[in-house]
């Protein structure tokens, strides 16, 4: 057994790193009937003498025998710190009493057996604890079990056959346990009680090891030939036989070792062809084989544990970092790789990409053409205008001259006050930006950035320093938004050439219901119509073909006939300004005079007369048609403006503004003061990370030798 040390030695080192309960060893169980030789043969494996043997019910109460290993170097202590000497004994229920004297433990397992059992050759099912503590043992756990008996005696119960079978199945259908099924030689061992119940719990016979003992009892003229050859029954890990010390040996205290001698001189003469494969030194190297052979199926599944959990130290250790040497590098290059980082997420090139939402450059994407164009493309070019506010406006910037047409001021003053409109979503999408430019230095420094968590305060600093970059670039890309919608309040360009397209198109309309409307109309009202409606073409174009006039107008605006270029502004003006000098121009109000003055009584209820409602449609329609370029343009923009003076400016800036502000050598050490525990951590990953790479490498040896 002792050539497992070493292996088992070399695991420890293993598990002690990475939990012990990865490899257990098989527990080795004896079976077999009363006085077959059970006791003996876990004794001689064990190679001390401590267990009670003899003739006749002996072992009463299952005993668990632990061995533990213990290093000869620092072996002298036991688990408690006592010191003690090489070897001893510890029994459960004597808690913490230590057996020096192998005698004393027998003693005590009689004297236990005893006190439960009673001393009328009762059982009891209740085991025995017993932990040996030797630097010549592997840890191991050995099972000795009362031996199989048919009829009872003394205080034994009528079924005691059934007790002690079902005491013995219980502990060997542990599918982790190797059965030695102990059979005397001098009996027959096709009647072997010991394989039947083995058999049992091993059909297959995966774990059962056959031992025959008392080779030495045979009868004169017969010998164990067949059996040991495996003719009689044939087992699948082997038939082994072996000589055990006989009552007059144990009477008279032969040692293990003189035993062994002996066993291997009777051997060699009885059975010389089978000396090799037989007697207790083959019993214990097949049994360290075995549990060689289990080890060895387990290697793989440790080995694979511990590569992964060296790999999970390993990340864990590089994301701690290493300890600092030179300070202002590593701050240039925490600063560097912050700053990368940064821009990256921007650029949506980051390493860590998310998954559960959007974030950095696509955000703000998102925010350009979801959240702000489709906030733009909601607000009504028309919204929060209604129609006597127009005809208010209308009247208000005819001032006290009646007028017939429409002021061209009224339309400006309006459609200014729809595009001021637009300012306020504006600065909302640079606020949206703003936030979540501010939300990047947070998912830096949580995904990217790991190492920055190593110093707190240098992270404060540099969210500190983005932060307040980004809270100097608000105002100005606030005022650059604000401007845009100032320039576009500045001037309205009624010559936008998709202004006079729309117009053009619009009077086209206008002028078409008006001819429809004449010729449907009688007269007087086709009068009404033909003053009240401004655009009616004043330039002496009557009848039906001023439309036409305005149709050339007004499709192609700046490149029409002479007529665009004389008046200069596009045939929207000749909606509004050219009725000025329309022959029907006379008193009275725009609203109401310009009817009243003909034959039209008017209702005095404030019903809009069809000259207002004229007026507000040709308004109403241009406004939205103006109110529409604009919108395109401040859509178009306003992103442009919020990456210009607010993303691109903190993503250009951002290194050299971090390295200005915190690349300073008072500054240095007080930044790159590590948390607390971190020093620490980085040492127990590192300690942990090399006991993995020593374990791996000794499984590695350990699969290499050549014990299999
Ligand atoms: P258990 O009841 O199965 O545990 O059997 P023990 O180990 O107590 O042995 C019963 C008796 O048989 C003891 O007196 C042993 O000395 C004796 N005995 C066991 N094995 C051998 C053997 O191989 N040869 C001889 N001569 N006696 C043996
Ligand atoms: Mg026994």
């Amino acid at each position: 057994m002792e050539a497992l040390i070493p292996v088992i030695n070399k695991l420890q080192d293993v598990f002690n790193t990475v939990g012990a309960d990865i490899i257990q060893l098989p527990q080795i169980a004896v079976v077999g009937t009363q006085s077959s030789g059970k006791s003996s043969v876990l004794e001689s494996l064990v190679g001390r003498d401590l267990l009670p043997r003899g003739t006749g019910i002996v072992t009463r109460r299952p005993l668990i025998l632990q061995l533990v290993h213990v290093d000869p170097a620092d072996g002298r202590k036991n688990e408690d710190g006592d010191r003690e000497g090489e070897e001893w004994g510890k029994f459960l229920h004597t808690k913490n009493k230590i057996y020096t004297e192998f005698d004393e433990i027998r003693k005590e397992i009689e004297n236990e057996t005893e006190r439960i059992s009673g001393n009328n050759k009762g059982i009891s099912e209740e085991p025995i604890h017993l932990k040996i503590f030797s630097p010549h043992v592997v840890n191991l756990t050995l099972v000795d079990l009362p031996g199989i008996t048919k009829v009872p005696v003394g205080d034994q119960p009528k079924d005691i056959e059934v007790q002690i079978r079902d005491l013995i199945l219980k502990h060997i259908s542990n599918p982790n346990c190797i059965i030695l099924a102990v059979t005397a030689a001098n009996t027959d061992m096709a009647t072997s009680e010991a394989l039947k119940v083995a058999r049992e719990v091993d059909p297959d016979g995966r774990r059962t090891l056959a031992v025959v003992t008392k080779l030495d009892l045979m009868d004169a003229g017969t010998d164990a030939m067949d059996v040991l050859m495996g003719r009689v029954i044939p087992v699948k890990l082997g038939l082994i036989g072996v000589v055990n010390r006989s009552q007059l040996d144990i009477n008279n205290k032969k040692s293990v070792v003189d035993a062994i001698r002996d066993e291997h001189a009777f051997l060699q003469k009885k059975y010389p062809s089978l000396a090799t494969r037989n007697g207790t030194k083959y019993l214990a190297r097949t049994l360290n084989r075995l549990l060689m052979h289990h080890i060895r199926d387990c290697l793989p599944e440790l080995k694979t544990r511990i590569n992964v959990l060296a790999a999970q130290y390993q990340s864990l250790l590089s994301s701690y970092g290493e300890p600092v040497e030179d300070q202002s590098a590593t701050l240039l290059q925490l600063i560097t790789k912050f700053a990368t980082e940064y821009c990256n997420t921007i650029e949506g090139t980051a390493k860590y990409i998310e998954t559960a939402e959007l974030c950095g450059g696509a955000r703000i994407c998102y925010i350009f053409h979801e959240t702000f164009g489709r906030t733009l493309e909601s607000v009504d070019p028309l919204g929060g205008l209604s129609t006597i506010d127009i005809l208010t406006a209308i009247r208000n910037a005819t001032g006290p001259r009646p007028s017939l047409f429409v002021p061209e001021i009224s339309f400006e003053l309006l459609v200014k006050k729809q595009v001021k409109r637009l300012e306020e979503p504006s600065l909302r999408c640079v606020e949206l930006v703003h936030e979540e430019m501010q939300r990047i230095i947070q998912h830096c420094s949580n995904y990217s950035t790991q190492e920055l968590q190593r110093f707190p305060k240098l992270h404060e600093a540099i969210v500190e320093v983005v932060t307040s970059l980004l809270r100097k670039r608000l105002p100005i890309t606030n005022e650059m938004v604000h401007n845009l919608v100032a320039i576009e309040l500045a001037y309205i360009n009624t010559k936008h050439p998709d202004f006079a397209d729309a117009c053009g198109v619009m009077n086209n309309n206008i002028e078409e219901q008006r001819r429809n409307r004449m010729r449907e109309l009688p007269t007087s009202v086709s009068r009404d119509k033909s003053i009240g409606l401004n655009p009616t073409g004043p330039t002496g174009l009557s009848g039906e073909f001023p439309a036409s006039g305005f149709d050339m107008d007004g499709a192609k605006a700046s490149a029409a006939g002479p007529q665009g270029e004389q008046d200069g502004t596009g045939n929207w003006r000749g909606m509004l300004k050219k009725g000025e000098e329309a022959p029907g121009s006379g008193p009275g109000s725009p609203l109401k005079g310009a009817v009243n003055l003909l034959d039209v009584p008017v209702p005095v209820a404030r019903k809009l007369s069809s000259r207002e409602q004229r007026d507000c449609e040709v308004i109403e329609r241009l406004i939205k048609s103006y109110f529409l370029i604009v919108r395109k343009n401040i859509q178009d923009s306003v992103p442009k403006a919020v990456m210009h003076f607010l993303v691109n400016h903190v993503k250009d800036s951002l290194q050299s503004e971090l390295v200005g502000q915190l690349y300073k050598s008072g500054l240095l050490n007080d930044l790159l003061t590590e948390s607390e525990d971190m020093a620490q951590r980085r040492q127990e990953a590192a300690d942990m990370l090399q006991a993995l790479q020593k374990a791996s490498q000794v499984i590695a040896e350990i699969r290499e030798t050549h014990m299999w």
